[in-house]
C-alpha cells in the first residue's frame, strides 16, 4: 500500500494509492501520524476514489512531530568522498554509528522548493536517502525483531548546507535549516517488500545521474540501527529514520560542485517512486 497526505479544496488528507496509483482514496485519519498509530491493519479506504490531479501532494509526514533521525556517512563510498572533502570534520576513527538529528518544522513536498539561503549558505548540497518510519513504540528492540517496528518507507533529501555544517562543531545547524527535508512521494508500506529492503536508490541533478546504489549497501544496517537506539531511547510511532546517502554527493565531486537555484534535484527509489525538487 501507498499512502500520501495531499490537500484536496484546501483540506488536508491522508490516503491510500489505487492500484493503478492514478488515484488516492481517503483514510478516516487527521493525518498521517494518527494513521501510523492505528497501524496498518486499520488501514482501510473510506470514501471515493480522487484523481491525483485533482488533489495536490504534500509530504507524506508534512509536520513530524520530533526531528528527523539521521544516519551519518552509512554507505562506505560516501565515507571515503567526505572523509576526502574534510577530513577533520568527517574522518572515523571506530566503525560505530553517526547519529545526527535534523530538525524538520514543514516538510517539503515533492514538486516543492529547496531553499537556497542565499546570504547564510554558499555550499548547497544533497543526500538523497531511504526513511525508515517507525511503526509501533520501539523500546529495548532486538535486531532480530525490529522488522515488526516498521512501518514503511519513503524518500528522503538530506539537504545540506556544507559550509554551515562544518562551520560549526556539530551538524545541526547546517542540516536543519527551513526548506532542507524534502519527503515523498508517498510512504510504503512494509508489508511490500521484504527486510530488510533491497532497492535501488538514485539522485540525479539537471537529469544527470550523481547517486546510485542499493538500500542494502548500508554500513549500519536498519535492524541494528532500531536495536540500539531503542536500547536507550524510546522511538514513538511516527519516527523518521534517515538512513545515510550513497557516494556522489556535490562535496564528493572534484572539484566540489554545489547546488544553485534553478537546479532540478530528482532522489528516486524503486518501488517508492521519485521525489524531484527544484532549488531556489
Ligand atoms: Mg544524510
Amino acid at each position: 500500500m501507498k499512502l500520501i497526505t495531499y490537500l484536496e479544496n484546501g483540506r488536508e488528507k491522508v490516503g491510500a494509492l489505487t492500484a493503478d496509483e492514478a488515484s488516492v482514496r481517503p483514510l478516516p485519519f487527521a493525518d498521517m501520524t494518527a494513521a501510523i498509530e492505528a497501524g496498518r491493519d486499520a488501514l482501510v479506504p473510506a470514501g471515493e476514489p480522487v484523481a491525483l490531479k485533482d488533489v495536490t501532494l504534500l509530504a507524506p509526514i508534512p509536520r513530524p512531530r520530533q526531528d528527523v533521525i539521521c544516519l551519518g556517512m552509512n554507505y562506505l563510498a560516501h565515507a571515503k568522498e567526505a572523509a576526502q572533502y574534510d577530513k577533520e570534520a568527517f574522518q572515523q576513527e571506530k566503525p560505530v554509528a553517526v547519529y545526527f538529528s535534523k530538525r524538520v518544522t514543514e516538510a517539503v513536498p515533492p514538486e516543492g522548493y529547496i531553499d537556497s539561503h542565499p546570504g547564510l549558505v554558499r555550499r548547497l548540497d544533497y543526500e538523497a536517502e531511504l526513511a525508515v518510519i517507525i511503526g509501533k513504540t520501539a523500546k529495548d528492540v532486538p535486531a532480530e525483531k525490529a522488522g515488526d517496528y516498521v512501518f514503511g518507507y519513503t524518500v528522503l533529501n538530506d539537504v545540506s548546507a556544507r559550509d554551515v555544517q562544518t562551520g560549526h562543531k556539530q551538524w545541526y545547524f547546517g542540516k536543519g535549516l527551513d526548506g532542507f527535508t524534502p519527503m515523498g512521494p508517498c510512504i510504503l508500506t512494509a508489508d511490500e517488500v521484504p527486510f530488510p529492503p533491497a532497492l535501488d536508490i538514485s539522485c540525479r541533478v539537471n537529469g544527470e545521474t550523481r547517486q546510485h546504489a542499493r538500500t542494502d549497501e548500508l554500513i549500519t544496517s536498519i535492524a541494528d540501527t532500531i536495536a540500539e537506539l531503542s536500547s536507550g531511547m524510546t522511538l514513538l510511532p511516527g519516527t523518521i529514520i534517515a538512513t545515510g546517502t550513497p557516494a556522489g554527493v556535490g562535496m564528493g565531486m572534484d572539484p566540489p560542485v554545489f547546488l544553485k537555484p534553478g537546479d532540478v534535484v530528482e532522489c528516486e527509489i524503486e518501488k517508492i517512486g521519485l521525489l524531484r525538487n527544484t532549488v531556489k
